[in-house]
């Protein structure tokens, strides 16, 4: 049978192994077209020093978007060059591509044909990464429409870029701090974007595009949305910062550009149809920040943008891990249950197994192949034949009757390994062996009744024979008849104490006094309910015996029918032998002493209850039967007493190995009863071999144990002894029960997972779809595809974190109403449901990992967008 760990290991190893195939081919698919080739980009160049010095070149840069019938020809061949250090307004009608002009000279689009040469580089072999380290080092975007980051605040927008070229935080918010102050915006560092002013919002901007120092400033209309007084102050800004470095701004407004920018280049319809001021052509100028890393965003800065983003949607993050939750809730309680089920069913076995051992008896009937016998017949069911076939039952069964021989070597094959296996157990119990040899310890166990005014001593079988007389007369005039073995059968009264204290303390408890371990000491069994029989009680002597002369008719007990624990702690019985018991009258008969208290012999031994036990509350059913419990000690010195006893020479010495015993009782002149050597205790062959487990696994150990010795080679088929086990079917079939309830249960929950992810992929699609934006402006400042996708595999990571916790919880939480409804049906059941702490880790570990994965495909996409058109969105 499959554990619960390799139920669920299994069946979400497929559904992982399945999400990760997908991601594979995805990815793998999406990278293949991002792929450019890598060449070598020469830098062999003789830098000049000239104040006209360029240090950007566009050469033949078209643009073309879109194929075919629908293309736009944005740009047509436009040739310029930009100095080092100027001021420069792009004019022009709007839709005449001076967008478009900025976003190529930025490395943000890519030209159709031509080249852009960065201070003498060319950039045609650009991989994606050049021109990701381009923009985040060289470049600082402003737009007309500021592209903040709504969820961050002032600093932590302005902080981003260098965020991404890995500067240290401390350092990073020093330089955000200063560059704020010098745009003007002291103190307003811990507000959010939307608290504050658009001029205010696009010094912020400024102050972004500023922070890493970059060689480059392109500002796309940055007063286009501004009222005149707060354009000024912008343009100021904007012209102080053009002090030291090249800045290009885009412009529809001709009076902006003539009072503030060193040189105006008109475009129409994608060409160049003026420039007031290009440079004389006297070679590149020497980049400023060449030495700077390349652009890389930190696992951390992934996580704290996704962390302020899912903040500020509360509750989106709310609705989505609660969702995410209940496929982790199902399988968490399915665990749940299921391991506090296994450990019920395994304690009931353990229990039932303990009272239900493994026997071998003389004689056995292997059962199991009876069940094939049931039904394999070979025959066609419902035919349409008129005739009648048999099944050899009688025959087959009488096959499956084995004889065992329970030789000593046998015994010592099976002792021998249960000793061993008990000396590898902590408490020293695995196995337990009790072995019977074929007569009834009751008859050898004598009691003080009160009875015709004597206290006489009586053993127990000759009182239950008092009592057949009893139901006898009742009877008398009914058909029925009821005989001393039925009532024995339905009535207990004596058990053999298993010889490991382990096994009888797992069940039961001591009320009063000691335990017995001694040959002449007795245990009072009592029930759940310290009940005692009618007919135990009678034993202790709590009963009187009344019967008039040797008349039956008017036998009947009397007495009390409660008494006190210290009433039976010490209470004496007598163990009495064969000799003591019977003198030999004759041939192969036999008569019965009778005694009481004031003639008993002086060999008889004395006995006494040393202690009361009761069966505990979490054991259903315990080994002792209610009533007395002796020593296997003791077995054994009846054995020992009586083996050369003279009745069972006698015995011996019939050809039927019988005597019988007449007693005072018999009146009607019968023969007695008839008694064998082994009834007599005349033999020390084992007759019975039980042996108890600890539990299910020991007993199938233990089962394959004694298969072996029959599979021993040249073992003749009349040397084999079989087993009987009758709760192995039972118990079989409902572990099979319990297995296959519990992989239905993990697949159904299994598939609630799966759609849970499917949903927390279409939400961070969503996520990506609201977030567009934000993503063209990441990428403008230098982020590269992958940080991209880090951001959004964050935010999947933190949901699924946040789900799976949220299911671990309330799965801690629902359990326990739970145990409470299920406590209420089923006895002694214990807390069924009951998380391991390692399944919850488990668990927590699964959900962010199924989240990743359906996380992964929306982050790609969203790393895989083009950042023109992610910026352009609104
Ligand atoms: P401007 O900024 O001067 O207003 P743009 O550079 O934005 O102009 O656009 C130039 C031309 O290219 C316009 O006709 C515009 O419609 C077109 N265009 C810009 N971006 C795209 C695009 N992604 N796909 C198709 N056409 C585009
Ligand atoms: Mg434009």
């Amino acid at each position: 049978s499959m554990s619960t760990a390799e139920i669920i290991v299994s069946v979400l190893g497929l559904a992982i192994f399945a999400g990760i195939m997908v991601v594979c081919i995805t990815g793998y698919t999406l990278k293949k077209r991002s792929v450019s080739k890598k060449k070598k980009i020469k830098k062999d160049v003789d830098y000049s020093d000239a104040s006209d010095a360029i240090s950007l070149k566009l050469k033949k840069i078209v643009k073309v978007y879109g194929e075919g019938e629908n293309a736009v020809n944005a740009l047509k061949g436009i040739n310029l060059d930009f100095r080092k250090n100027e001021f420069v307004s792009i004019l022009g009608p709007s839709g005449c591509g001076k967008t478009t002009l900025l976003n190529i000279v930025g490395g943000l689009d890519r030209y159709t044909s031509g080249d852009l040469v960065i201070n003498g580089v060319s950039t045609k072999h650009f991989t994606d990464a050049d021109w990701d380290t381009y923009r985040n080092n060289s470049i600082g975007f402003v737009f007309q429409s500021y592209n903040l980051i709504p969820h961050q605040t002032v600093i932590k927008n302005v902080e981003l870029a260098l965020t991404l070229s890995g500067v240290s935080a401390s350092e990073r918010h020093e330089r955000a701090k200063a560059v704020l102050e010098k745009v003007g915006l002291k103190g307003q560092a811990h507000k959010l974007p939307n608290q504050l002013s658009g001029g205010q919002m696009q010094r912020v901007a400024i102050a972004r595009a500023l922070v890493n120092d970059p060689e480059i400033i392109l500002a796309d209309e940055p007063t286009g949305a501004l009222d005149t007084d707060t354009s000024l102050q912008v343009m100021d800004l904007l012209k102080e910062v053009a002090h030291d470095r090249l800045v290009i701004m885009v412009t529809h407004n001709p009076d902006l550009a003539e009072k503030y920018s060193t040189r105006i280049i008109r475009l129409l319809d994608g060409e160049k149809t003026g420039d007031t001021n290009p440079p004389a052509d006297v070679g590149f100028s020497k980049p400023k920040n060449e030495e700077k890393g390349r652009a890389a965003m930190k696992v951390g800065t992934a996580f704290a943008l996704s962390l302020s983003n899912l903040r500020t949607k509360k509750g989106r993050t709310t609705m989505t891990s609660i969702a995410g939750s209940i496929g982790i809730i199902g399988i968490a309680l399915v665990l749940a249950v299921s391991t506090g089920f296994s450990g019920y069913v395994n304690r009931l076995q353990s229990e039932t197994l303990s009272v239900y051992p493994l026997s071998v008896s003389e004689s056995t009937v292997d059962l199991s192949d009876f069940d094939k016998l049931m039904h394999d017949t070979g025959l066609e069911k419902f035919p349409l034949v008129e005739k009648v076939y048999t099944k050899k039952m009688f025959s087959d069964l009488t096959n499956m009757l084995k004889s065992n021989k329970l030789t000593g070597e046998y015994l010592k094959y099976v002792e021998d390994f249960a000793e061993e296996q008990n000396a590898k157990e902590k408490d020293g119990w695995k196995y337990c062996l009790q072995k019977g040899y074929g007569f009834d310890v009751n008859n050898y166990i004598f009691a003080n009744i009160n009875f015709m005014d004597n206290v006489s001593v009586m053993p127990v079988d000759q009182l239950v024979y008092y009592l057949q007389c009893l139901f006898d007369e009742g009877l008398k005039n009914s058909e029925m008849n009821i005989s001393s073995s039925f009532v024995r059968e339905y009535i207990p009264t004596m058990s053999e104490i298993p010889d490991s204290r382990q096994l009888i303390e797992s069940q039961y408890d001591l009320l009063s006094g000691e335990w017995a371990t001694e040959e002449n000491e007795l245990l009072l069994v009592v029930d759940s309910k310290n009940c005692v029989t009618d007919i135990t009680l009678a034993l202790l002597g709590f009963r009187t015996l009344k019967m008039d002369g040797t008349n039956y008719e008017k036998v009947e007990f009397g007495g009390d029918e409660e008494f006190t624990f210290d009433e039976v702690i010490g209470k004496e019985f007598y163990y009495l032998d064969n000799d003591t018991r019977y003198s030999y009258i004759g041939g192969n008969t036999f008569f019965q002493n009778y005694y009481t208290l004031d003639t008993l012999p002086e060999n008889a031994m004395k006995m006494k209850i040393t202690g009361i036990v009761r069966i505990k509350e979490s054991v259903s059913q315990g080994v002792l039967d209610t009533g007395l419990a002796y020593t296997s000690s003791f077995v054994q010195k009846i054995i020992e007493n009586n083996i050369d006893s003279e009745v069972v020479s006698v015995a011996e010495a019939q050809e039927d190995k019988t005597v019988y015993i007449k007693s005072v009782l018999d009146t009607s002149g019968s023969a007695g009863r008839a008694n064998s050597v082994r009834k007599l205790a005349g033999s020390d062959q084992v007759t019975k071999l039980q042996i108890y487990s600890i539990g299910y696994e020991a007993k199938e150990e233990m089962k394959t144990h004694l298969d072996g010795w029959n599979d021993t080679e040249g073992r003749s088929e009349e040397d084999k002894v079989y087993y009987s086990d009758s709760t192995a079917m039972l118990f079989s079939a409902l572990n099979s029960i319990v297995d296959a309830v519990k992989i239905v249960l993990i697949a159904f929950t299994a598939i609630s997972l799966v759609v849970s992810s499917i949903m927390i992929g279409i939400i961070t699609y969503v996520s990506v779809v609201e977030r567009t934006k934000e993503i063209g402006v990441l990428r403008s400042i230098g982020a590269r595809k992958k940080d991209i996708s880090r951001i959004f595999n964050a935010e999947t990571f933190l949901i699924g974190l946040f789900a799976g916790i949220l299911g671990v919880l309330i799965t801690y939480i629902l359990s326990v109403p739970i145990n409470l409804i299920l406590a209420h049906f089923i006895k002694n059941v214990g807390n069924i449901a009951a998380l391991k702490i390692t399944d919850a880790l488990i668990l927590v570990v699964i959900s962010f990992v199924l989240t990743l994965i359906a996380g992964v495909i929306p982050a790609r996409i969203a790393a895989e967008k083009d950042p023109v058109v992610a910026l352009r969105s609104e």
